[in-house]
């Protein structure tokens, strides 16, 4: 039995809203596979709930007229791999939904929910990072839009009001067309654990220069992390050993990680220059460049 104090059921996102102003400091309920792990640990603030498991208005994925992809926030991991892997879509997205628990986990747990917990080893928040994705808020006051990277606030922390609840992530096609990525998830197990890094890469290549790279990890930091100096600085370069060599090289300039019981700083600063050079080199190859 869970020590669940009030129960609401939202039976849309403007009810949703409703109930978030009329009772504040209630928590919000997508698939619950934090909350409910919470609740049953005792932590405070858990125990009154206001339920959006399964809102029509939250589980759809479409593009819109300009091809920009939109993600409700209440679509589940297994509903999200589908939907990419059928049109071929976001390959990092895909590698980062699937790396999440196992298949019953997948099945509840939420895009919204993973990203609005906060952790910084959240496996979808480095491919939404690289893909440049934006978050939508609404509230009984209005909408708002973000970029994911900037929705963090720090550990366990994002930029959520009381009163707001998550309705969509979007991508511009711009941001995922033409380009190659690749996400991989350095864990102590291969499965059903939590990220001791994990790292993503976005990159468009012309004529085998980097058109553009977008590289962002996660655990290398207090929060997702998005490595914008290094991006800057291998811009327009020529795809080389040598280049993946310097990104190895520099990639720890823009980042922080800490000892913790899964692992040492120094461990984790080994995994993240690999990572740079092995998901780097990936993201090239499945962008059309040749090393
Ligand atoms: C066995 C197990 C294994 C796991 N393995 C992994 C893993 O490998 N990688 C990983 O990243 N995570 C993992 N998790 C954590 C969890 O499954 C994910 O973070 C999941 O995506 C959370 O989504 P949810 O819908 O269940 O969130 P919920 O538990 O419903 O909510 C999580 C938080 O988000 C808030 N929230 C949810 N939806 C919204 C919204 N639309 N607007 C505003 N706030 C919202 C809630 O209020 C709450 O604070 C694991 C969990 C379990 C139990």
């Amino acid at each position: 039995m869970f020590p669940i104090d009030q129960y609401h059921r939202a039976s849309s996102v403007e009810h949703a809203c409703s109930l978030l102003a009329e009772y504040p400091g209630r928590k919000l309920i997508a698939g619950g596979t934090d909350v409910l792990i919470r609740l049953r640990e005792g932590k405070s603030g858990f125990s009154s709930l206001i339920d959006i498991h399964d809102l029509d208005e939250l589980t759809w994925i479409n593009h819109t007229a300009d091809g920009t992809l939109q993600i409700g926030s209440g679509v589940t991991f297994t509903q999200l791999i589908n939907y990419l892997k059928n049109d071929s879509l976001l390959p990092a997205l895909v590698e980062g939904s699937s790396s999440i628990g196992g298949p019953q986990v997948r099945n509840m747990a939420t895009l919204g929910g993973n990203i609005c917990n906060g952790a910084t080893s959240a496996d979808s928040a480095a491919p939404l990072l690289a893909f440049n994705a934006r978050i939508t808020l609404k509230s009984q006051s209005g909408t708002r839009e973000v970029p994911v990277e900037d929705f963090y606030a720090g550990p366990g922390k994002v930029h959520l009001e009381p009163d707001e609840i998550v309705t969509t992530f979007s991508i511009n096609q711009e941001d995922h067309q033409n380009t190659g990525s690749h996400f991989y998830k350095y864990a102590m197990r291969k499965a059903m654990d939590i990220a001791t890094i994990g790292c993503a890469a976005v990159c468009r290549i012309e004529e085998n220069r980097i058109q553009s790279l977008r590289l962002a990890y996660t655990v290398a930091a207090p929060v997702p992390t998005r490595c914008h100096v290094l991006e800057e600085q291998v811009n327009g370069q020529p795809v080389s050993g040598k280049l993946i060599r310097d990104i190895a090289a520099m990639v720890l300039e823009e980042l922080s990680p800490r000892n913790s019981w899964r692992a040492s700083k120094d461990f984790r600063e080994h995994i993240i220059r690999t990572l740079a050079d092995r998901v780097v080199t990936e993201a090239i190859i499945r962008a059309g460049g040749q090393l």
